[in-house]
């Protein structure tokens, strides 16, 4: 019997890495500061010298990218990485459908082995279209081949964005912090 599901497309950030909401909210209880002072974020408590990335990237003793990184949410989950590269040996096609910022190309890119693990890279900000425009993952399906939509998956950390993608009949899987009922819920929708 043929499988139904032949292609798996994935959000980036909150899924490939921890969500940079939860991120934000970490070290804005951190700095002491409100929720949105992006600035503060960002640059931390800047009129002490301290060992937040900004302060270590101007004293040189960390690059840019890892400041950013740090910055903008932590580390890689090679956990997932790694069922990415279980699911192209296993013969499914995968994308990653992220909205993002040209400029963030560089950093992003350097954190994983993009083309190793995906047929296709749709970016908003080299598309012009962000979710959750359902046309973004029109030309995703588009890009992997006419892939018809009741046979791709897709994984992401914001709820519209999955109902967006479910409005198309794709079938979504929100990543939560905690990896494990994803990867189970992936097992049993690819299975
Ligand atoms: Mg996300």
């Amino acid at each position: 019997m043929p499988r139904s599901i032949q292609v798996v497309m994935f959000d980036f950030g909150g899924v490939f890495t921890d969500s940079p909401f939860e991120a934000v909210a970490r070290v804005g209880v951190k700095l002491g500061a409100a929720a949105g002072q992006i600035e503060a974020i960002m640059f931390g408590p800047y009129h002490e010298d301290t060992d937040h990335a900004w302060h270590r990237l101007e004293r040189g003793e960390i690059e840019l990218e890892r400041a950013v990184r740090e910055i903008a949410g932590g580390g890689l989950r090679e956990v997932l990485v790694e069922r990415v590269r279980a699911l192209r040996d296993a013969g499914f096609a995968t994308a990653l459908v992220t909205n993002n910022v040209a400029e963030f190309r560089p950093h992003w890119r350097a954190m994983l082995p993009v083309d190793e693990l995906f047929d296709l890279v749709v970016d908003s900000s080299e598309v012009g279209v962000r979710k959750p425009d359902p046309a973004i993952f029109q030309l995703a399906l588009e890009g992997l081949g006419g892939v018809p939509p009741e046979r791709a998956l897709f994984l992401d950390d914001y709820p519209s964005n999955i109902a967006a993608a479910e409005a198309l009949g794709i079938r979504g899987i929100l990543v939560e912090s905690e990896l494990r009922e994803t990867l189970a819920a992936l097992d049993r929708l690819i299975g």
